[in-house]
Order: C-alpha cells, then structure tokens, then sequence
C-alpha cells in the first residue's frame, strides 16, 4: 500500500486541530490531512459529555477570535455554555470552513518516524495507514488522555462505570441508582450536584478537597452581548495581552497590606462575581506568598463552613494541605450544598483507602459500598501524556517519551531538539492549561503558520530548536515555576496524580501576554534558538 503523502499531517480535531487545518489549508495553501480519534469534531467537548458538563471561561472569550464574521455570527446562551452548545459551535465553525473534508475521524495516530533521508515524518495509525509529510503538528490537546486508575478488581464490577471524559453519547440514567463518584477534581465538581439530584443515593470518595468558587452561570443579557460584539476589536487585543488570556488583572496591591475590611469587600465582591477572578485577578502576591495566599484560602474555608451543615463533612470539604490556586480551579453550581442532601455521602479515601472494586461495588479498608454506577471523575495524564502517546521518533530514531523520561523538554512549549518540523500546539512550557485556552491556541497556530510561510519563502526544508535554547527554555519554564506556590501542590500541573510521572511543573506561568510577545520576538529576529537546514 503507497503511503498517502501530504504537506501536513494534524492530530486531532479540536479547537486547536480545526484551526490549524484551516490556517494551513486555506491560507498557506498546503495540502493538509487531519487524523482525529473520536467520530468528530470538538475534541474536549466530542468527549466530555457529562452531566453538568460546561467551560469555566466566559463564552464570549472561550471561541475563536480570528475571524469577526464568526464573532458577530454566533450567540452564546449563557455565560458558561453547556458542553452540547460548545460542540454545535465547533462544528458550526466545521461547516463553515468546509473543514471535514480533510479529516479523517475515527483514526487514531500510533506512531509518528521522522525519515531523515527524505526529511518527511512518516506516520501509521491503528487502521495500519502510513502517511506522511514534511510538517508534524501535534494538536493532541492537554487534557485528552484519560487516567483511569488501576484499582484491583476493575473488570469485575457488574454495574456499569464511566470516565467522564468518555461519557456515553446517549447519557446516562441514573435514575434510583446507587452511585459512586471517585474524584473531586473540576469535571467531579460539575458532574456530583447534578447526579446526586437524579440518583437515588450518591457517594463521593475524595482524596483531596478542592477550593470552589461560584460559577454563578446565567443566561447571557443580550444588550451585554451586543456590547461585546461592537467591541470584540479591543476585547482580542486584551485578552491576547493578559496575564491569562482573560479580561482580568491582579489587583496591584499585597493582600496583606490591604486593611482587613477592604480585603473583606474584595473578597466578596469577587466571590459574588462567580467564576475565574477571584483565582486570576486576586491580589498579586496571592500566588507567590504563603501568608497573602492563607488570607484568600482562609475566605474560602470559611464559606464551605457556612455552606456545609454537618461540621465533619464540611471540615473533610476543607482543603488544608496546599496553598489556594495551586490546583485547577473548579468552578461549582451548588456542589457544597449537595453534601446537605440526605442522598449523599462523602468517604474521605484518607481514613479510608480504597482497596479494590468488587463485583458489587467499591471495597475500602473499612467496608464494601455496593452501586449500580462507578463514575471515575479521575481526570488526565496531562499535557505530556497525549504527546507520548502518539509514539514520536525523531532523528536517529530517539524516541520522544524517552526524551522525556525525566519530565518534558521543549523550546516555547513548540518544539523539540531532534524532531525538525515537529510542532506542539499549547504543548509542555507554554501558558497552555494556564490560560483561557483558545487564546493560547490561536497564538501557537497563528505562530506555526507563520513560520512554515517564512520557511517556504526562505526555500529552506525543516527546523527544529537548538539544544541549548531548549536547555535554557525548560531552565526558565522551572525558574518561573519556582517563584511561585505551584509546584508545591499535589497537582496535575506537576504530574503528581499519576503515580510515577515526573514532577515537573509544566505549563508555562510567565504570562500569555509576555509569552506572545517572545514568541514574536523569536521570530522577528530570524527564529532566533532555531536552526534552519536545506
Ligand atoms: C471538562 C473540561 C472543561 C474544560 N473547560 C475549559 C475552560 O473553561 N476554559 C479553557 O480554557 N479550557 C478548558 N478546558 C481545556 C480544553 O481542553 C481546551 O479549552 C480546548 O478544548 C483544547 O482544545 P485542543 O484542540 O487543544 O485539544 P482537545 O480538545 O483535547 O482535542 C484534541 C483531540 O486530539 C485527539 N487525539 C489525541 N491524540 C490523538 C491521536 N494519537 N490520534 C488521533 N487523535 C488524537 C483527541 O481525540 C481530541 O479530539 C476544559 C477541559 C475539560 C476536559
């Protein structure tokens, strides 16, 4: 069989895979194929079908920006649109840039060589199809590699369990069931108000609390969204600019220099605000001090005590042992309150570890729980495990996982030493998962394309990074890391809820903002950290 030979092979059909077919296809005019291993678009939202499932982001900014008809186009229902909203949007953007037609469901990448005497990659899938190109371009996404934990005794339940992040297209009923939830992470958080209102008895088994804030969804006020759209110019110019790719901003003031009242107000006004600014536009030192992070934590702890009636489960709901905003902020609908409701209870994993799953249900060291529904909220080998996962080999066949054995490596969070012509789109060392995502994908995609275009222009074949701007890159991901409180959580941010993963803080925390401007000035100073060859 003759290997299908294009321009650029894309993985994954997400909001970074769609934009990136579009922008190669359409504008540099490369024959372009996409490989995508769900039956269709939307990556995280093709997947993540929960109950309760929605984004954490505004939904006027969580959408592509890049082109104003599609911003005027499209409305948004609520301030965080529901999981099937999300996936009409992408696939509305599908249709609109014809862009199916170049990609190739239900196929999944399994391994990727690149040929160094033609200076293409070579890349099979689990259908036993090779194809190749000159570009490689990983748009895998962060969070699209499930970690379903390897309890003994998993195949034997005779209930039925799910992942929340391959949840069945159907939904699920639950409907006077005995339900387990194991996980409290942010997808757990979205998912346990709503199945607890359904199910006959919900129990939750936690291993760390999480520090939630009130998303205080609603519907969005239409004289709101036609300010926004009169105005989208300048809300891309700021988000691109921000910190996080929001339209938020620390408070340039110590928390602790604030006079108690006022940081009382502040708080409040925050918490009332729902949703992402009372983790990314706190005070500034919130991050980066033990003391000014206690006073923000310590708000927090106090309204899960005004929520929570029965003062043991409300202190097992506490978080104690890492700083507030080191983990993944979920954002929650009622989920403190649910643990008022007669049908739910919470096992703390702690006292009790859990030791196996039965035929009947979940054992703990302390007793066994029979359900009729195991939901794993157990979330994602994160950023590096869908890259690992595509089986790369770049230059004399050294293998990418190897590579990074010890922890990922990278130049921008774009490339990698040894693998020419391979790009990453949010991968390791970018603000990625630090980051309102869609404008951290724009900025990659629009930065890879841009530089295949100077590439062919320039008549030069491949690039990669040089081992030293890669060195000095991961050394400056780690540095900025360690400034901070991140790395001192037990953290998917630190690769530490998967058991043997390296430990390395790896999405990049100096600011999307200042990011972008780097990257910019990388490439206007000839790629400089980069090697060209013919
Ligand atoms: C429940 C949930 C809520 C989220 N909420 C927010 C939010 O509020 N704000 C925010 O900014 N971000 C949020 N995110 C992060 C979200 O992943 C990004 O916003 C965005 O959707 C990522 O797009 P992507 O295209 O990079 O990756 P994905 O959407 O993950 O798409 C990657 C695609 O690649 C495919 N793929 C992977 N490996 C292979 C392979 N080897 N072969 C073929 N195909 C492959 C996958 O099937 C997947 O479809 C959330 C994530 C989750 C899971």
């Amino acid at each position: 069989m003759s290997a299908s030979q294009t321009d650029a092979i894309v993985v994954g059909a997400g909001f970074a895979g769609m934009y990136a077919l579009h922008k190669l296809r359409d504008e540099l005019g490369l024959s372009t194929r996409v490989f995508e291993a769900g039956n269709g678009v939307g990556g995280t939202w093709y997947w993540n079908r929960y109950p309760g499932a929605r984004c954490d982001s505004d939904s006027y900014i969580y959408c592509y920006t890049f082109d104003k008809d599609l911003l005027q186009e499209w409305e948004w229902s609520e301030r965080y649109p529901e999981q099937p909203e999300i996936l009409r949007y992408l696939n509305h953007v599908a249709d609109r840039f014809d862009l199916r037609k170049d990609i190739q469901f239900g196929t999944r990448v399994t391994g990727a060589d690149y040929d160094e005497a033609t200076k293409r990659w070579q890349v099979r899938t689990d259908a036993g199809e090779v194809a190749t190109a000159q570009y490689l371009i990983g748009a895998v996404g962060c969070l699209s590699a499930s970690n379903v934990p390897a309890f003994r005794g998993m195949d034997t339940f005779r209930g039925k369990s799910y992942h929340t992040s391959s949840w069945p297209h159907e939904g699920v009923d639950f409907t006077a069931k005995r339900v387990a939830v194991i996980g409290t992470g942010a997808s757990a958080v979205q998912a346990i108000p709503v199945i607890a209102q359904q199910a006959k008895h919900l129990t939750v088994f936690q291993r760390t609390p999480n520090f939630c804030v009130p998303a205080r969804n609603g519907k969005v006020d239409p004289d709101v969204a036609r300010t926004r759209k009169a105005n989208y110019d300048a809300i891309k110019e700021n988000i691109r600019n921000s910190y996080f790719g929001f339209e938020l901003n620390f408070i340039m003031k110590s928390a602790l220099e604030a006079p108690p009242e006022e940081r009382e107000r502040v708080f409040e006004e925050m918490w009332d605000h729902g949703g992402f600014p009372f983790w990314l536009a706190n005070y500034q030192d919130m991050f980066f001090s033990k003391e000014a992070n206690d006073v923000c934590a310590e708000f927090l702890r106090r309204k899960i005590r005004e929520t929570v009636k029965d003062p043991a489960v409300a202190d097992k709901l506490t978080p104690k042992t890492y700083p507030y905003g080191t983990k993944r902020q979920p954002l929650d609908t009622n989920y403190f309150d649910t643990f008022n409701k007669p049908n739910v209870l919470l096992v703390d994993v702690n006292d009790s570890p859990i030791e196996e799953i039965t035929p009947n249900g979940v054992r703990t060291r302390d007793r066994e729980y029979p359900f009729d529904i195991i939901v794993f909220g157990t979330g994602f080998d994160a950023m590096t495990g869908p890259i690992k996962k595509m089986g790369i080999r770049g230059r004399g066949g050294e293998v990418l996982a190897d590579k990074w054995a010890d922890g990922p490596t990278s130049y921008l969070g774009l490339m990698v030493a040894g693998f020419p012509n391979f790009f990453t789109i949010t991968g390791p060392g970018s603000p990625s998962v630090l980051s309102n995502m869609p404008v951290s994908i724009e900025q990659h995609v629009e930065w890879i394309s841009d530089c295949i275009k100077h590439m062919r222009e320039s008549g030069v074949e491949t690039i990669e990074p040089t081992p030293d701007a890669e060195v000095r890159w991961t050394a400056h991901v780690a540095e900025v890391a360690n400034t901070s409180l991140m790395p001192t959580a037990n953290s998917w941010y630190m690769g530490r809820n998967i058991p043997g993963k390296p430990q390395v803080f790896m999405p990049y925390l100096g600011g999307v903002g200042p990011y972008r401007q780097h990257c910019a000035e990388v490439a206007a100073k000839g790629y400089e950290g980069f090697t060209f060859a013919t």
